[in-house]
């Protein structure tokens, strides 16, 4: 069995998924997934990276944020799951991968749209862990709209919510448990740079989060809280089947990045695992891109 250490070729590494059209109600199941996607379960080899970090995690519960919380879990973290009560399924089977490799889970099913949701979920996380010295705000939804004049304001609003409000939300709650040495990680996105037309509200989120990603670095610089991003390129994961691409869209997904095929969650991982690990301690304010070789800022 290889793992991600192995060496490899990475336009082989995993194969170029042609999904079929398909369709899920938001916010999608990674267990409904065809083809399925590669968390890592199987692959994701620790090196002692985070040994007794105890670290929340948003978006847990499948794709990106499951990858990220089976490695933390194998680098020698606990780990608080925060997703929404639908993901149940998903979030289970990512509790229990975490548990087999020797690490405890927590789960915190809830919508972090909602403010005082936000709020109780840093303080039940703190609870759990015995404190917090990692937050990974990964949580995110994208809905895509044709036509701009189809674009409600309903959906502008909690595309915001979601995606940018909560971080500020979650992050403030966080930062006054969090010991010199802790570490933030904002998933932003490609987006940030190359809108798409037909997801205008996801792609302004995802610039806001770099800018703020950006200035909050700064402000904790001097607390010992270092503060990243990681811009994923086009990922295989519940996202993009929960209305998240256009359905004709899905089998030619990732197909025009240089590697020439879509990413899968695991080998998002690492970069969340550096951004957290102390070997990155003079990088802040920093966003990596893990986009398959796109040109981005
Ligand atoms: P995903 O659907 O597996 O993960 C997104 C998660 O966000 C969901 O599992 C859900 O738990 C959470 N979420 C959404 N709305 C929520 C709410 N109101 N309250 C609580 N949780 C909520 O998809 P993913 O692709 O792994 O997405 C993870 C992050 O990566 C997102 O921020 C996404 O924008 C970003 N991203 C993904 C891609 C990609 O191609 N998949 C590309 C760039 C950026
Ligand atoms: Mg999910």
């Amino acid at each position: 069995m290889t793992d991600q250490l192995t060496f490899q070729n990475p336009v082989t590494r995993f194969p170029s998924v042609t999904p079929p059209k398909q369709h899920q109600p938001e916010p999608g199941l990674d267990r409904d997934l065809e083809p399925q996607t590669d968390r890592g379960q199987h692959s994701y080899r620790g090196t002692g990276r985070l040994e007794g970090r105890k670290a929340l995690i948003t978006g847990a519960d499948s794709g990106i944020g499951a990858a990220v919380a089976i490695a933390f879990a194998r680098e020698g973290a606990d780990v608080a799951l925060s997703y929404l009560p639908d993901e149940e399924p998903d979030a289970q089977e990512i509790k229990s991968i975490i548990e087999a490799s020797g690490r405890r889970a927590f789960l915190f099913p809830g919508d972090l749209s909602d403010s005082a949701f936000c709020t109780q979920l840093v303080a039940d996380a703190v609870a759990a862990l015995g404190g917090l010295d990692a937050l990974v705000n990964n949580a995110g939804r994208q809905i895509a709209v044709e036509r701009f004049e189809d674009l409600s304001e309903d959906q502008w609003a909690h595309t915001f919510e979601t995606n940018i409000h909560a971080i500020y939300r979650v992050s403030h709650a966080a930062v006054p448990h969090m010991p010199a040495g802790s570490t933030i990680v904002n998933s932003t996105s490609i987006q940030a740079y190359q809108p798409s037309p037909h997801l205008l509200d996801y792609a302004s989120t995802k610039a806001a989060i770099n800018n703020f990603t950006k200035g909050l670095g700064q402000a904790l610089a001097q607390q010992g809280i270092r503060v990243n991003g990681v811009a994923p390129g086009p990922i295989w994961t519940p996202l993009q089947v929960s209305d998240g691409q256009p359905k004709d869209a899905l089998p030619e997904f990732g197909k025009d990045t240089p590697l020439g095929r879509a990413g899968q969650p695991t080998e998002l991982a690492p970069a969340y695992v550096f951004l957290t690990s102390p070997e990155s301690s003079y990088v802040i304010g920093e966003t990596l891109n893990v986009n398959g070789g796109t040109p981005s800022p």
